[in-house]
């Protein structure tokens, strides 16, 4: 499959504030696409079936996996997470940049199966902002808190295998800046080879 628009994968620690960065990036601008995750955690209040996440049974997820419909899967505090194949692929093809928005396991995966994929880890300024946003959410137990401060522990040993890290402190100076990342990584000579090659050749039109 050609592969045209950009594979963008945002790993950060729960509460780092990846949500509303992301949705930010796609509404100022228009390249992007956000791949809906399929999860079998529960909807959280106000989450809409196909707009934050597709919820699913551990049966029915259990079957997107024998079907190789993810292109990779996790388990993340006890639930499964997801990203469905179909969309990604017809995204990226028709050009657009597509943005998964998922943890450091399936980031990993994600770059091993297409190695121009670019990684970039959201942190928020400090360890005590990360734990105010988790607790202020409200949306979640004190235990399911615990255990997302435990798990961003063990995340944070994994981020240099990311290729950018930004910090997460004025929404929209971040927002503009990782706008800025993608579009420098459009300019990589690996992601213009055909572009390259057709100029080589009208040189040596020249030099005949
Ligand atoms: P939450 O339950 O807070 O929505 O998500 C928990 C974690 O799962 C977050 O770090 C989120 O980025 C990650 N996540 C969401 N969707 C996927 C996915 O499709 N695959 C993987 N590997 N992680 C995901």
């Amino acid at each position: 499959m050609e592969k045209k628009g950009i594979l963008l994968v945002v790993s950060g620690f729960s509460g780092a504030g990846k949500g509303t960065l992301m949705k930010e990036l796609l509404r100022r601008h228009d390249n992007y696409a956000l791949s809906v995750s399929a999860t079998t955690r529960a909807p959280r209040e106000g989450e809409e079936e196909g707009r934050e996440y597709f919820f699913k049974t551990r049966e029915e997820f259990e079957q997107m996996i024998a079907k190789g419909q993810l292109i990779e899967y996790a388990s993340y505090v006890g639930n499964y997470y997801g990203t469905p194949r179909a969309y990604v692929e017809e995204q990226l093809f028709k050009g657009r940049d597509v943005v998964l928005e998922i943890e450091i396991q399936g980031a990993r995966k994600v770059k091993e199966r297409f190695p121009d994929t670019v990684l970039l880890f959201v942190s928020p300024p400090s360890a005590k902002e990360l734990r105010r946003r988790l607790t202020e959410r409200g949306t979640e137990s004190r235990e399911v808190i615990e255990n997302r401060l435990k798990r961003a522990v063990e995340e944070a040993q994994g981020i240099e295998d990311y290729d950018y890290f930004v910090i997460n402190d004025d929404l929209n100076a971040c927002v503009e800046h990782v706008h800025q990342i993608v579009q420098c990584e459009r300019s990589r000579t690996g992601r213009s080879r055909e572009q390259i090659q057709s100029i080589r050749e009208e040189l040596k039109t020249f030099s005949k």
